[in-house]
């Protein structure tokens, strides 16, 4: 473990774009705080914060302190970065009596800055969803993640229930856990693959004494002390499983819009709609994926009509499915505790509220 200060903070920076890495990271646009490419540290949202999040509602507020990743998770994940809203899956051109494949482009080497633990779980997750994707894999191996531990919650964070955060635990190259005190401002920087253990042994900074260690343990443990909300995932499965035909279901959707924005901040979910696209003249053809989502109606349309033609259906579908059948296709929850579908949710509806009105019903 290292002691880094700011100057070590803007040297990983610099060293980064040096091994040709495109940095992304949170930075403020919009009144929100966003994920795009960016230089130098002092790009980050510095002396910001949104951790006054709750059902619908999400406001930044300025800091005491000049504190670089004080904040938690804004609307967008690194979902929209290994796994792109819209992505060209391969493009035909006409070539003598048949059709050449464009060869496939390398993808970009990205480095993320401050993916926090519940997006790193998220991350995990959609690795087995994408297991057999070449392109996401591509982009995932080209990928160095910057990880940085949540030292306060949000209002809508619950990755204590979910056993993902606040600590990134694993899948990282690098962690950082911000020290920001009138008496010092520092990052304790920890490697997690050798390519990260390179990059760290080649920047300035002092091995992290009892103190610094001691410090970021309490300031992760004041996180995970401090979360928003609480999910009792002890036998939840099963128990929405007895509750598929719950009247809650319908009550939720008698607020529920159908808007897909839960489905679309979410870090793991990815319904997808693959569509087909040819040229005017015929001579080139494109296979293009696209964010999906369970609440469009269209989603859910086999031959012959929408087999979830209900609001109600839509929305058992969505919870059902990140609560209880994730596990069976994939071993793990589907979701991990972000809070953003609570936050983003127009109308405020609430995973871990609903999940505990069809426990106790
Ligand atoms: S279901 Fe909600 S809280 Fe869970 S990972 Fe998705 S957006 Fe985050
Ligand atoms: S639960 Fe909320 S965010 Fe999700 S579709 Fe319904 S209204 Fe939209």
């Amino acid at each position: 473990m290292k002691r880094l200060t700011l100057d070590g903070l803007e040297a990983l920076f610099a060293a980064l774009r040096g091994q040709g890495f495109e940095l992304i990271g949170p930075q403020l646009r919009d009144a929100a705080l966003v994920l795009g490419p960016l230089e130098h540290a002092a790009e980050l949202p510095v002396g910001w914060t949104d951790t006054a999040q709750d059902g619908g509602r999400y406001r930044l507020a300025r800091r005491p302190d000049r504190a670089h990743f004080g904040y938690v998770v804004g609307p967008q994940s690194w979902k929209r970065y290994l796994f792109p809203p819209e992505e060209v899956l391969f493009r035909a051109r006409r070539s003598g009596e048949g059709f050449a494949l464009d060869p496939a482009e390398p993808p970009p080497r990205r480095a993320f800055i401050g993916v926090r633990a519940c997006d790193l779980a998220a991350i995990q997750v959609q690795d087995r969803i994408f297991v057999h994707d070449p392109g996401y894999q591509a982009r995932r191996a080209a990928a160095f993640i910057v990880a940085v531990n949540c030292t306060e919650a949000g209002g809508t964070c619950f990755c204590v229930s979910q056993d993902t955060g606040p600590q990134a635990r694993g899948g990282f190259d690098l962690a950082l856990t911000e020290l920001c005190t009138d008496a010092r401002h520092a990052f304790v920087a920890e490697a997690g693959s050798a390519a990260g253990a390179a990059l760290l042994d080649a920047l300035p900074g002092e091995a992290a004494d009892a103190a610094d260690l001691a410090a970021a343990r309490d300031a992760i443990a004041h996180a995970a002390a401090h979360m928003g909300r609480r999910l009792d995932n002890a036998g939840l499965a099963e128990a929405l499983r007895a509750r598929l035909e719950h009247p809650h279901w319908q009550q939720v959707a008698e607020r529920c819009l159908s808007c897909g924005n839960c489905t679309m901040v979410c870090p793991t979910c990815f319904c997808a709609n693959v569509e087909d696209r040819a040229s005017l003249d015929g001579d080139s053809a494109e296979r293009v994926r696209s964010w999906d989502s369970c609440f469009n109606l269209e989603h859910s349309y086999i031959v012959g009509g929408n087999v979830r033609s209900s609001g109600a259906a839509r929305y058992r579908q969505w919870l059902t499915h990140k609560l209880a059948h994730w596990h069976d296709q994939f071993g793990v929850s589907g979701c991990t505790g972000c809070g953003r579908c609570i936050t983003w949710c127009p109308v405020g509806i609430d995973i871990t509220a609903e999940a505990a009105a069809l426990r106790a019903g």
